[in-house]
């Protein structure tokens, strides 16, 4: 099975962007067209230029329509008031499967106390968190810092915690956190593609390496992204660096089927 541990619909078709067709049937159509089996998508608890807010309910509502595709991942705002307690409803009304966050597009930090307590909560009801680790706008580029999910991930040792775009720019400090911590993992959606060809590819694939392929996950990011050729050029890249077959089923779907099974630690 072939999952995409990364991928956008918005109730409006330029929910991502002006840029991106962000419609539903855009991404079952994607879906259609690939090797991809399932996807999942995000709610948004956000108002950012580049994201516009997801509901949960509309998450919900997609999953509902399309269950053998669609995984949602719920989003609270972690400084809302009673957030785990809304995360919690939220997952129980819509039956989704794990929670995002956003450090620099909620302006809070992986070590804030407030995404802590989310953070926990999602643990206790045995949902893994995804959690932005590019470094980009949006908020103080030291409150983006891959190297904060350390803390989160020791505050809350239960948790299962994915660091999208496996630290971005800071992929050596991502790789730190996976290394130091068993509840961590990579996600390579945008940073697989952005430096395959470039003279970073080998640095990133090497630090893809020392994590191992057991802590590896592959996702597209569709709409920013397409989602075949994206799924080719990550293989093309993991198997020049090595990556076999047997790996190779681990991150493009086992990885993350696990996670949301609880089989993972
Ligand atoms: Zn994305």
């Amino acid at each position: 099975v072939i999952i995409d541990a990364h991928t956008h619909v918005h109730p409006d078709a330029d929910g991502m962007g002006e840029r991106y067709d962000a419609r539903l049937e855009t991404l079952l159509a994607a879906l259609a067209a690939s090797e991809v089996d399932r996807a999942v998508i995000f709610a948004e608890a956000v108002d950012v230029p580049y994201i516009k807010p997801i509901a949960n309910a509309f998450v919900g509502a997609c999953c509902a329509a399309h269950p053998d595709e669609l995984i949602g991942f719920a989003a609270v705002h972690p400084a809302e008031p009673d957030a785990p307690d809304r995360l919690e409803e939220a997952v129980r009304t819509y039956g989704l499967r794990g929670l995002k966050l956003h450090q620099r597009f909620q302006g809070v930090a992986a070590d804030d106390p407030r995404a802590i307590a989310l953070v926990r909560r999602a643990a206790a009801m045995g949902l893994p968190v995804n959690v932005d680790a590019h470094l980009w706008k949006g908020a103080p580029l030291r409150m983006q810092r891959p190297i904060l999910i350390d803390d989160l991930c020791k505050a809350a040792p239960e948790a299962r915690i994915i660091l999208a775009h496996a630290g971005g720019w800071q992929f050596m400090d991502a790789l730190a956190v996976v290394v130091a911590n068993e509840n961590a993992w990579l996600e390579l959606s945008i940073a697989l593609g952005y430096y395959d060809g470039t003279p970073f590819e080998a640095p990133f694939l090497f630090a893809l390496r020392q994590a191992g392929a057991e802590r590896l996950i592959w996702g597209s990011d569709h709409p920013q992204k397409p989602m075949q050729e994206t799924l080719e050029r990550g293989r093309a890249c993991l198997r020049r660096h090595g990556f076999g077959e047997e790996e190779q089923a681990l991150i493009f779907g086992e990885n993350l089927r696990a996670l949301l099974d609880g089989e993972a630690p």
